[in-house]
């Protein structure tokens, strides 16, 4: 079953290139979570944190089955909102002025910082919005720069995005 990924809210996206941009990061956003080669870059890869949380109030578990990852992703399981595996990723998006990283989440929300919304290539925006929606879903990684942070689910996740489309592109 393929997943439909798609921007529910636009805030603060105040000209027309930021809207057409955030257009393209999510289409392929699609394309890649309904490759094969998302299926098996997921299951090959090396996660060394592998941290869920499935319910915000809930336990942290770890998930050491790779296709168990790749399922909650393809099944859009969140925390907040629609629980339902409706094989749906609804994005609330909004562009931030004041943060020190490239972008963060609040509950179901995701802001992007403004200078990387101009800086970054389509790709590395869906590799972004990637990684923050990951934790929509309830996967976690260090809050400070560690050793293991970029094989955590949500850093690993964006990296794969980026081979994946890759590959897609030969
Ligand atoms: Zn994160």
């Amino acid at each position: 079953m393929e997943t439909k990924i798609v921007i529910s809210k636009l805030h603060k996206f105040n000209k027309r290139w930021k809207r057409k941009k955030a257009h393209r990061a999510v289409a392929l956003m699609n394309r890649v979570i309904n490759s094969n080669e998302f299926r098996e870059a997921v299951k090959a890869f090396d996660f060394t944190d592998r941290r869920y949380q499935k319910d915000p109030k809930g336990p942290i578990e770890e998930i050491m089955d790779n296709l168990k990852i790749y399922e909650i992703l393809k099944q859009g399981n969140e925390q907040y909102g629609n629980r339902e595996d409706d094989y749906k990723w609804t994005l609330h998006l909004k562009l931030g002025k004041f943060l020190r990283q490239v972008g963060r989440r609040e509950k179901e929300l995701i802001i992007t910082q403004n200078w990387f919304m101009r800086r970054s290539t389509d790709i590395e925006l869906a590799a972004h919005w990637f990684h923050e929606y990951s934790h929509i879903f309830g996967f976690r990684h260090d809050y400070e720069e560690t050793e293991e942070r970029p094989n955590s689910i949500p850093y690993g996740l964006g990296t794969i995005v980026k081979d994946v489309y890759k590959k897609l592109n030969g």
